[in-house]
């Protein structure tokens, strides 16, 4: 199958508005719609091939994944693509879709009345990346310096983001004489808005750059520091400001969000910012009291086994819990002590248990009968 670049399927640029984008679908899907065309095998295939391109390119988050991965990241392999009517996320075109409801009057109606964002026009803050990140445990509860690999969208460096051409000579822009500004829809009374061809520039080149292709725009592999403070947890999102893509027309660069995943521990559990375990003892230091090790994210930490403990009480560590993210302070650990029994008891310990036996004979069933 035809693995075209959904950009050039459409015609449009690769920094085309949406409005230009829905246009030319429009005007595609007008042409090669099956409806139009009945037991064209040709037309069907390229409606599928545009309203494929559309579907991706018309959302702003699936635009912004293909932009950086490709059709790849839609799991859209070669042998998917065989498939009759398989689109990027099982989307199904086949041609039992097209008629009644979906069907070509269905399909303008609500494709073109629907109000549309408006076209990219003059200086304007570039679009937010995100990003997710898998951290351990320990490294969300106390906070993690690395750096990340990802693509942003950066000024080209061949036309210095201008979009044109050897030379870099420019023309007029045709659509808004030069001035930048075009009426809004409303006419006379919309006021006037950015003009859309030149980005409200006033001007065009004369010839296209070949790296970007007149976008002004190029995808540059970039590596970043990331702090992760502590205290985030599965679903936090942290902001790097101003690392998202660069901005149109020299508009400040989007921001970078980095989404936490944080893996489970095999002996810390986490609720909000206290942290909960569970700590074996023995009879003799349930009985006698102790003084015992247990773990913390921040190390090992000594706490005191009052005598005459039972199975199941819970400890509290003041303050060894998670860092609060916003503000100060902690949480706390609670720490839960399970009473082990020897295994394997010798007749000598078995005496003696007897023996406690018959000094100790109340019930501890007693409270549940009553
Ligand atoms: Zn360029
Ligand atoms: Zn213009």
């Amino acid at each position: 199958m035809n693995k075209r670049d959904y950009y050039e399927i459409l015609g449009v640029r690769r920094g085309a508005s949406d409005k230009e984008i829905k246009q030319a679908y429009r005007r595609l899907a007008r042409k090669h719609h099956p409806d139009v065309n009945p037991n064209n095998k040709a037309a069907e295939a390229k409606f599928k091939e545009i309203t494929e391109a559309h579907e991706v390119l018309s959302d702003s988050a699936k635009r912004q994944q293909y932009d950086q991965f490709g059709r790849q990241s839609f799991g859209v392999g070669h042998e998917a693509d065989q498939r009759p009517g398989a689109g990027p996320g099982g989307f199904d075109f086949s041609q039992s879709n097209l008629g009644g409801p979906g069907g070509i009057e269905d399909l303008f109606s609500g494709l073109f009345s629907r109000r549309g964002q408006e076209p990219q026009t003059g200086p304007s803050k570039g679009e937010d990346l995100h990003y997710a990140i898998d951290l351990d445990f320990k490294d969300a509860v106390r906070g993690l310096s690395t750096e990340i690999s990802l693509q942003r969208r950066a000024p080209c460096p061949s036309c210095l983001g201008t979009g044109a051409g050897t030379g870099g000579q420019f023309s007029t822009c045709p659509a808004c004489g030069g001035s930048g500004q075009v009426r809004g829809k409303l006419g006379l009374f919309g006021g006037h808005q950015a003009c859309s061809r030149c980005r409200g520039t006033g001007k065009l080149p004369s010839s296209l750059c070949s790296s970007c292709h007149g976008e002004g725009m190029v995808l540059k592999a970039e590596r970043i520091a990331v702090k992760i403070p502590p205290g985030v947890e599965n679903g936090s999102n942290v902001r790097v400001q101003g690392k998202g893509h660069a901005g149109w027309v020299s508009g400040p660069p989007g921001d970078l969000y980095i989404a936490t995943r944080v893996r489970p521990h095999p002996f810390f559990e986490r609720k909000g910012d206290n942290i909960y375990c569970e700590v074996p003892i023995t009879v003799t230091e349930a009985a006698l009291g102790a003084k015992i090790e247990v773990p913390t994210v921040d190390g090992k930490a000594s706490m005191r086994i009052p005598p005459e403990t039972s199975s199941g009480q819970v400890f509290r560590l003041r303050g060894m819990g998670v860092p609060h993210l916003k503000g100060s302070g902690r949480g706390d650990q609670f720490v839960t002590v399970k009473i082990v029994l020897p295994q394997n008891l010798d007749t000598q310990s078995q005496e003696l248990f007897r023996e406690l036996g018959r000094l100790h004979p109340e019930d501890p069933r007693r409270a549940i009968w009553k």
